[in-house]
């Protein structure tokens, strides 16, 4: 049986491989050269179901206002995105009651957990390498920060599996020294055992690797121009810029761009791009940085040590599909981290700095959209907004498991929550 992936990027890629190793005919479409050069290039790298808290949650909506009359806010819309938002940000402050939320989080627990426990199978067997790191990751609070309201979270997660512990300043330090000169400014932090991080671009491409190993093809630098139906139930080809592709089912992996597809079928998906930075450094050997990934509560900043380089982000922007890298909010991601790590400042090689950003594929709710549609070869598999890396190995094995059988994700994942 023949499938085709639409989409290279990290939930693509590891639902070639995931598909291949079940058997089946794959052919992957994406119209960069190489897998996993657009929104799963330089993500967080990020491997956190402890991140499951959707970003809708009652207390954000209250402070929404404030974030967006802030310059300082990690939170920005820019005006030629709010016709675009009207539909899709009813239906995010829809998803904002305490019940609602909740629901989203222990959906977003339980896929990244599958796709945490994926991960590990993959890794353990194949012995790949993606500059990880399986040593948790840390939350650190300033004074008067929001840190008990935080453990509150933490414990009803808790109650799905994420386990936790808070630490005090010196047990901060012990986990990780470089703190030290700030040390002072934190009232403690929160640190996920099992959180792990990694490289989502280099991993991508090594799902890619082993994807095709198993017999998938790739067709890179391929544009997707449309989904073909043969009738209104059944996909028959995509058409694309090499010309038309049979197959007897697709899925449909293309990030941001999975509602541009979709809507010529009568398929409308609540997605909306949400940009957002990140900074790459090389360390050249230094060894005075963080050994975990540290997010800082009061700067919504984050440092990921990835081998030897160090990767910071943050931000959130609405703009519609702009991805230009605006200097100036690099540069504010930069100087959020050398307040946290002031010693990295004289380690920066300025010629090896990479800026970038990329595109969330946000739904209204946080859940990615994992399941059938109306056409019975068509599946979705698109998303998932701020944790596609988290969730990918699990959302893929669950697209697989469907495809094979026809489960509805297995009741493990209510996932697919969205009428369609
Ligand atoms: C700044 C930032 C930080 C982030 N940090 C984290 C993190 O720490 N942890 C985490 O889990 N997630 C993080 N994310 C989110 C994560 O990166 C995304 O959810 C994930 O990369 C989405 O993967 P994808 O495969 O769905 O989309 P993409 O990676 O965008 O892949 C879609 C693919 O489709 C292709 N494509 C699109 N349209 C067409 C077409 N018409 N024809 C052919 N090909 C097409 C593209 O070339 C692309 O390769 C972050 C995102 C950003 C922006």
């Amino acid at each position: 049986m023949k499938v085709v992936v639409l989409g290279a990027g990290v939930v693509g890629s590891a639902t070639a491989y995931m598909l291949a190793k079940d058997g089946y005919d794959v052919t992957v479409i994406d119209r960069c050269g190489r897998p996993g050069m657009e929104t799963s290039f330089a993500n967080g790298g990020l491997m956190t179901p402890s991140d499951a808290s959707p970003w809708n949650s009652p207390g954000t909506v209250k402070r929404l206002g404030k974030m967006l009359f802030d310059s300082r806010s990690p939170l920005k819309i820019n005006p030629v995105a709010v016709p675009s938002m009207v539909g899709w940000g009813f239906r995010f402050l829809a998803n904002s009651t305490y019940d609602r939320h909740k629901s989203n989080m222990i959906a977003i627990i339980r896929l990244a957990s599958l796709s945490l426990e994926t991960l590990r199978s993959i890794r353990e067997t194949t012995r790949i390498d993606y500059d990880q790191t399986t040593r948790g990751t840390m939350r650190v609070f300033p004074r008067g920060g929001r840190m008990s309201e935080f453990v509150q979270k933490c414990r009803d997660m808790q109650e799905w599996g994420v386990q936790f512990e808070t630490l005090d300043q010196g047990q901060i330090l012990e986990k990780e020294p470089c703190l030290s000169p700030v040390i002072d400014r934190y009232t403690g932090a929160v640190f996920f055992p099992n959180d792990e991080s990694g490289d989502a671009h280099k991993f991508t491409n090594e799902m890619a690797r082993l994807a095709a190993e198993l017999g998938a093809e790739f067709l890179m630098n391929t544009s997707v121009l449309r989904i073909a139906k043969a009738s209104s139930t059944q996909i028959s080809h995509v058409v694309t810029s090499q010309g038309d592709i049979r197959a007897d089912a697709f899925v449909l992996s293309l990030g941001s761009y999975s509602p541009l597809l979709a809507r010529p079928l009568g398929i409308k998906l609540p997605i909306l791009p949400v940009k957002g930075y990140s900074v790459t450094v090389a360390l050249n050997g230094w060894r005075g940085g963080p050994t975990r990934p540290i997010m800082d509560d009061g700067y919504h900043a984050m440092m990921v040590p990835m081998g030897d380089r160090l990767r910071m982000g943050g931000r959130a922007e609405f703009a519609r599909y702009n991805t230009r890298v605006d200097a100036k909010e690099g540069r504010r991601v930069l100087n959020d981290t050398l307040k946290i790590l002031p010693a990295l400042a004289s380690h920066i090689d300025a010629d090896a700095v990479l800026n970038w950003s990329g595109l969330r594929p946000m739904t209204p709710g946080g859940p990615p959209l994992v399941g059938p549609t109306h056409y019975t070869n068509l599946f979705l598999n698109t998303g998932h907004g701020p944790l596609g890396w988290t969730m990918a190995c699990g959302s893929a094995k669950l697209i697989a498991e469907f495809i094979t059988d026809g489960r509805v994700l297995n009741n493990r994942v209510d996932a697919a929550n969205y009428a369609l």
